[in-house]
């Protein structure tokens, strides 16, 4: 069940994008805290529809937008793969283990943060790292 903390939160970012909190944008918002492994928006549909049989994957890919644009949630984009998304919006790198396909969230320390920051040529600014890894268990 999504938390009392949760629920504000969701109500919260909807209302200061002008938009209300729905159930269907509740119980999306819910599947994704409630297990945090970067899914696609077709796992996510698969465990919306276990709690709500009778939603639409049109409308799930609506509320994924929806909590996007709201700054709940990230797409998490890797090449050749369908979105995912993340709801840890702490600065973070992703690690993709090529052997188990798990994604896994790595902590970016705030001091390689400013010096990221610092690579981009004068005159601009990030608004945000995309950093991502690729690999495996080190053997
Ligand atoms: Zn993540």
């Amino acid at each position: 069940m999504i938390s009392d903390t949760e629920s504000f939160t969701l109500a919260q970012h909807l209302t200061d994008s002008g938009l209300r909190s729905t159930p269907h944008r509740e119980v999306v918002y819910q599947v994704i805290l409630a297990k945090r492994n970067h899914p696609t928006a077709e796992e996510i549909f698969a465990r919306v529809k276990a709690l709500r049989p009778t939603i639409s994957l049109a409308t799930v890919y609506n509320c994924l937008d929806t909590l996007v644009q709201c700054d709940l949630i990230r797409q998490v984009n890797f090449v050749r793969e369908p979105t995912r998304y993340c709801p840890n919006l702490h600065e973070h790198a992703h690690f993709h283990d090529e052997t188990t396909g798990e994604i896994h969230d790595i902590a970016i320390p705030a001091d390689l943060t400013a010096r990221l920051r610092e690579i981009l040529p004068p005159g601009y600014a990030a608004e945000h790292i995309d950093l991502s890894f690729r690999g495996s268990v080190k053997k």
